[in-house]
């Protein structure tokens, strides 16, 4: 079987990253025949956009893709290209599991989360506007159907994964009518799960929470902005960005990316850590239902890390992408008996 995938290099650090994951997964031996598709501030000159709509095609076709960071300027500028394929495609799960994996330095040794973050709405909407020179406002939008949507999905996820609690992150003591309904949609969905524990957490203790107790919580569901922000902090306590993996979830397609950005300050250095990209092909090898080759690659990533000789200077060695890349997709062989 061939599978079609739609691949998104990206900008800044990105193509590099990608070469060395496309070297790691091409090791599994599962058939891909990889749609490559530019989008990103580099091709900005060539296409006058940097979502060129050819991208958006490519990823209705194939219905499956992996796509390294985009740069989104701060401040001013183009909006997020990430943003926008989320939104446009209806990718409304972002799914972000967060292991600790042995071997990477970290506060904790036991982490297991998994943040849900709703994709499409609230602050990243992006419905904002100067009121005038010195004032701006920008609008929060929270849906019953969207909210419902995302608590549903967090919930069978938990059900289907053998998870055991799902908390949901809102700030509804302040902002009554938007987290208020998000809120509110959770309680009456996880009505219909009884056998899975459910409980809500205000965002700002959330985070301290589980900056002192991850091994309290299981599975979050959060709204857009808390969803983001959550997931870095998670990250933070697995070891960093080079190791937080992500998929964007539709009922039809699937984008996988990791959850750091494109790093710019070591673009073409050959220095970051291929580890997020690669498991979120892992995420992506399981959603093709290619188990077997999703579990080798990812033991190889583990065995490489618990080595130490080919790891990035994040995990304390001072292999390059590439080699780091090469070491995974040679011991994914070893493991795959090839
Ligand atoms: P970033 O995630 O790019 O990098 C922050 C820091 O984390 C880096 O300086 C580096 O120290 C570390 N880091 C990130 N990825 C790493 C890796 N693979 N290996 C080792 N270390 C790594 O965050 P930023 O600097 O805030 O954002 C840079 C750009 O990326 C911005 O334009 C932002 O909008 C964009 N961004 C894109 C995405 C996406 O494409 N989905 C996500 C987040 C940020």
């Amino acid at each position: 079987m061939m599978y079609r995938v739609t691949c998104i290099p990206g900008d800044g650090t990105g193509p590099e990253l990608m070469t060395a994951a496309k070297v790691a997964v091409e090791a599994t031996g599962v058939a891909i025949d990889w749609m490559d598709v530019e989008a990103g501030t580099d091709v900005m000159e060539k296409y006058g956009t940097p979502l060129p709509p050819q991208v958006i095609e490519s990823i209705r076709s194939t219905r499956v893709a992996i796509k390294g960071p985009i740069t989104t300027p701060v401040g001013s500028g183009f909006r997020s290209v990430n943003v926008a394929l989320r939104k446009e495609l209806d990718l409304y799960a972002n799914l972000r599991p967060t292991v600790s994996i042995p071997g990477v330095r970290s506060r904790y040794e036991d982490v297991d989360l998994v943040v849900v973050r709703e994709n499409t709405e609230d602050l990243y909407a992006g419905v904002e506007h100067m009121v005038c020179r010195d004032a701006a406002e920008s609008i929060k939008i929270i849906t019953r159907s969207a909210s419902e949507r995302i608590c549903r999905f967090a919930f069978n996820y938990a059900r289907d994964n053998g998870r055991r609690k799902v908390t949901t992150v809102h700030k509804a003591n302040i902002m009554k009518c938007t987290d208020g309904l998000f809120l509110e949609v959770a309680r009456d969905v996880a009505k219909d799960y009884p056998d899975i524990e459910s409980e809500d957490r205000i965002v700002d203790n959330m985070c301290m929470q589980l900056v002192q107790k991850p091994e309290l919580y299981d599975v979050l569901v959060c709204p857009n902005l808390y969803g983001d922000i959550i997931s870095d902090v998670c990250a933070g306590l697995v070891g960093g960005l080079g190791v937080a993996p992500g998929a964007n979830l539709g009922d039809e397609i699937a984008l996988f990316e990791p959850v750091h950005g494109s790093a710019p300050k070591y673009a073409g250095q050959d220095k970051v850590n291929p580890t997020a990209l690669i498991m979120s092909a892992v995420l992506m090898l399981r959603y093709l239902d290619e188990k077997r080759a999703a579990e080798a690659l990812l033991a190889a990533v583990k065995d490489v890390i618990v080595a130490g000789r080919h790891v990035t200077y994040d995990l304390g060695g001072s292999a390059g992408t590439q080699e780091m890349g090469r070491a995974v997709a040679e011991r994914t062989r070893e493991l795959l008996g090839g």
